[in-house]
C-alpha cells in the first residue's frame, strides 16, 4: 500500500486542486472534500437547496460511493422521495418505473467512472438511466468520486473505464464477461456487457447545474 506522507498528501492536492479549476473553467460548480463526513454534509446542502420549500425527490445512480456517504437514508427520514434501483424488490416494470423517475427528480446524484485533470467527467452504461440523467432532466446533478477516480486526461479518463471500472463493476455483479474472469476489458460482445453508453461531461450541460464533489478518498471502482 501506498505510504500518504506529507508529500503524496501534497502531490495529491495538487493535482485535486488543478482538477477544480478546470472544472470550474468548463462550468462545473466544483468542490473538495477532506473526508465522507464532509462531502455527506455538502451533499445534503445541495440537494436541499433544489426543494427550498421542503422535502422534494432526489434520484439515485447506481453508485457505491453515493451509499457510502449515507445521504439517501437521511433524506427519506426527512421526507424526501427516493428514487433508487439499487432498493431491489421491484419487479421489471417497476424498476423501469424508478429508472425514469430519476430522471425527472429535484435532484440525481451519482457517481463517476473518472474525472479528468483537464475538468471532464466520464461515465459509461449498460442501461443508461445515469448517462441520461445526468446530461438533461433533474434539476440538479451532483457527482460525487473519490480521489481514485481522477485521470491526467480525457483519454486516460476513457482508458480507466476500460482498465479499471468496467472489470471491477462486472466483477461485482456477478457478470458473465471476459473482463470479470481475467481482470481485462476484451471490448466483449457478451449479451451481459455493461459499456454500452459512454458519455462524456465536456462542460457543464446548458440546462443542468452540475456540482462535482471530489473526495480526498479511494471510493468506488
Ligand atoms: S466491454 Fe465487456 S469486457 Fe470490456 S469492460 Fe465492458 S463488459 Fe468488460
Amino acid at each position: 500500500m501506498e505510504t500518504d506522507s506529507p508529500h503524496h498528501q501534497w502531490h495529491r492536492e495538487q493535482l485535486a486542486r488543478k482538477c477544480m479549476d478546470n472544472l470550474k473553467k468548463n462550468g462545473f460548480d466544483a468542490h473538495l472534500a477532506p473526508d465522507i463526513p464532509a462531502a455527506r454534509d455538502l451533499t445534503l446542502r445541495l440537494v436541499r437547496e433544489t426543494a427550498p420549500g421542503g422535502a422534494g425527490s432526489v434520484g439515485a445512480g447506481g453508485s457505491d460511493t453515493v451509499r457510502q456517504l449515507g445521504v439517501l437514508e437521511i433524506l427519506e427520514a426527512d421526507g424526501w422521495t427516493l428514487h433508487d434501483h439499487w432498493r431491489g424488490g421491484y419487479n421489471p416494470d417497476q424498476d423501469m418505473a424508478v429508472r425514469r423517475a430519476q430522471l425527472t427528480a429535484d435532484c440525481f446524484l451519482c457517481g463517476a467512472n473518472a474525472v479528468s485533470i483537464t475538468g471532464e467527467i466520464v461515465n459509461v452504461d449498460g442501461i443508461g438511466n445515469r448517462t441520461a440523467a445526468m446530461s438533461f432532466g433533474p434539476g440538479r446533478v451532483i457527482i460525487v468520486a473519490g480521489i481514485n477516480k481522477l485521470r491526467p486526461d480525457l483519454p486516460s479518463a476513457l482508458a480507466r473505464v476500460r482498465e479499471v471500472a468496467g472489470p471491477m463493476r462486472a466483477k461485482s455483479l456477478n457478470m458473465k464477461t471476459p473482463c470479470a474472469e481475467t481482470g481485462f476489458c476484451a471490448d466483449c460482445h457478451s449479451p451481459q456487457r455493461i459499456c454500452r453508453i459512454t458519455a462524456i461531461l465536456h462542460r457543464k450541460p446548458m440546462k443542468t447545474a452540475v456540482s462535482v464533489i471530489l473526495i480526498d478518498l479511494p471510493l468506488g471502482y
